[in-house]
């Protein structure tokens, strides 16, 4: 066993100074990453800082004509059961749904996801596909910003993410192909159209975690059909490969799964 001491502030401000002061404290979220983390030592923080009962971030799920804020200690399962999301974002509210099982939606917030940036996190491919902004105790950032590698984000040391907010599309849908043992994205994409502007988010797939494949942005604005992909291949070069599939299993399952997005988002899936 080892020791850690566990902290229950109640403002990001108490949050932001608890974990300042432990000598190698770590944020607590829903615990959906970061505990089994903890069981496998692989991580072992002096210091738990809980932020489940920091007000500003319960702040729900606001959805007003079309812009929708979400707070950060917002679970998957409070997501996947807004009605209002799944009317003007389909696509984000199915993705909410089809996180890991039960215990993980009803105990993984949207900011814990954000923060972790796994390569196979749903979230990330949305945020990208929705071009959302993500929210910190200390300013913004737009996702493209946001995301910079396999768990690596623009977050400084000892910021919280906040929220996450962002304009529905005119059409979106998301297409998970899963593995079936951790129910984790072997590919996943996110399909979103606003006027004549596609925007395609990818996870699971590649090394450097969630992208956007540009390509099929460009090809989709033009027409935001399946088949306007037909031409396009996807390269294996920076493609996962790992006992579940190998890089050029990953690179047909892009091209396969954003079709299969697309046809979700013009309402053929
Ligand atoms: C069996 C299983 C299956 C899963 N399947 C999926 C899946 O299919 N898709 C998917 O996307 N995810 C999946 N997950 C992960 C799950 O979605 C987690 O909820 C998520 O990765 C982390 O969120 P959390 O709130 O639990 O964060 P925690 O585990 O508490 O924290 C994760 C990391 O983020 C930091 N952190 C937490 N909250 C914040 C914050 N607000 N600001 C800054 N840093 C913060 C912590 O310090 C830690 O480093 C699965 C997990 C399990 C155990």
């Amino acid at each position: 066993m080892y020791e850690t001491q566990y902290h229950r502030p109640t403002s990001l401000a108490e949050a932001a100074s608890l974990l300042s002061g432990g000598a190698d404290a770590k944020y607590l979220g829903g615990g959906m990453t970061l505990i089994p983390t903890m069981k496998q030592r692989l991580a072992a923080p002096s210091d738990l800082v809980d932020l489940r009962h920091v007000a500003e971030l319960k702040t729900g799920i606001e959805v007003s004509g079309r812009s929708v804020k979400i707070g950060g200690g917002t679970t998957h399962a409070e997501i996947a059961a807004h009605k209002g999301m799944e009317a003007i974002a389909p696509g984000f509210h199915y993705l909410a749904s089809v996180i890991g099982d039960p215990a993980v939606r009803h105990m993984g917030t949207i900011g814990g996801s954000v923060a972790n940036f796994d390569p196979a996190a749903d979230y990330p491919a949305a945020l990208l596909a929705l071009s959302a902004t993500v929210h910190t105790d200390k300013g913004s950032y737009s996702a493209d910003e946001f995301f910079l590698g396999m768990f690596e984000t623009a977050l400084g040391d000892g910021e919280i993410v906040t929220g996450v907010s962002f304009e529905a599309p005119d059409a979106s849908g998301y297409e998970k192909f899963r593995n079936p043992a951790s129910r984790y994205a072997m590919c996943a994409v996110f399909a979103a159209r606003r006027g004549g502007e596609a925007r395609i988010g990818v996870t699971g797939a590649g090394q450097g975690g969630a992208y956007r494949w540009t390509e099929a942005e460009a090809a989709l604005s033009s027409s935001f059909d399946a088949a306007a992909l037909d031409g396009l291949s996807v390269p294996e070069d920076n493609m996962l490969s790992d006992l579940h599939g190998s890089a050029s299993y990953r690179a047909n399952l892009v091209k396969v799964v954003t079709k299969r997005a697309v046809k979700k988002a013009i309402g053929q899936g």
